[in-house]
């Protein structure tokens, strides 16, 4: 067996534990293979151990990928999104997890609707307020909501955020569970259109946390494909 769909498998069996021990169904949680920058035999891999959720996050890549690989696999659009690029991914994506702006979410509304279909989305949510990320601030995120729920050809499913890189990944634990929060907050406000059934977050070195916390999409690629390397 290969080293990747042992990872992948390996992986699997513990998120579904950590989702028991947290009280949740062991399918609640569902493990993306986050496999960005990676060859498609590596990816194909990893469907041969069962994955059917692939995590990508640029849209070129997506795009080439797809067509190589069967056509069950739902994707992952975890990527910042330029508005420009949205009209190549609406319609092939299951889920786009990183809207993080109104215009960007009003584009793919827009593009939805010419297909005559409707787009699932996350917000992206910038929880640890960091700098150099991009998402809502959690003080904007109940407007952001509001005003994305009236756009024609989009759904909010819920949030998703990326926690800060760290040593000891329970010091994410707090984000985590204010994500959970906000997503339970949000829910309360019965808006149209917004169902808050979806909360993507943990990656390799965080989803332990991340599951025990009420995740219910875990993003995870260094730990099922190794290392990534950006040489151009
Ligand atoms: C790359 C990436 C991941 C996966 O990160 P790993 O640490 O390799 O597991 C998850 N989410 C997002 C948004 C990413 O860009």
């Amino acid at each position: 067996m290969s080293t990747v769909s042992e990872n992948y498998l390996e992986i699997l069996e513990e998120v579904k534990n950590l989702c028991e021990k947290s009280g949740r169904d062991k399918g609640e949680c569902t493990l993306v293979a986050v496999s960005k920058t990676k060859p498609v035999e590596l990816l194909r891999e990893a469907y041969e151990a069962g994955c059917r959720d692939f995590g990508e996050n640029y849209v070129q890549e997506l795009t080439d990928k797809i067509p190589q690989l069967p056509g069950d696999i739902r994707w992952h659009m975890i990527g910042h999104l330029q508005t420009n690029k949205v009209k190549y991914i609406v319609g092939k994506t299951y889920l786009i997890h990183s809207v993080d702006s109104v215009k960007v979410a009003r584009e793919i509304g827009k593009q939805s609707v010419k297909l005559g279909i409707v787009s699932d989305i996350l917000l992206e949510v910038n929880i640890a307020a960091e700098e150099s990320k991009f998402g809502f601030r959690p003080d904007e995120i109940m407007d952001a909501v509001t005003e994305i729920s009236s756009i024609e050809g989009v759904r909010i499913r819920g949030l998703m955020t990326s926690a800060p890189i760290c040593e000891d990944p329970e010091e994410n634990r707090v984000f985590f569970h204010n994500m959970k929060q906000l997503s339970i907050d949000i829910k309360k406000q019965k808006t149209d259109n917004v169902y808050m059934d979806c909360l993507s977050m943990g990656m390799s070195g965080d989803y332990e946390c991340a599951v025990s916390e009420g995740s219910t999409f875990v993003r995870v690629g260094t730990a099922i494909f190794g290392a990534r390397q950006y040489t151009k």
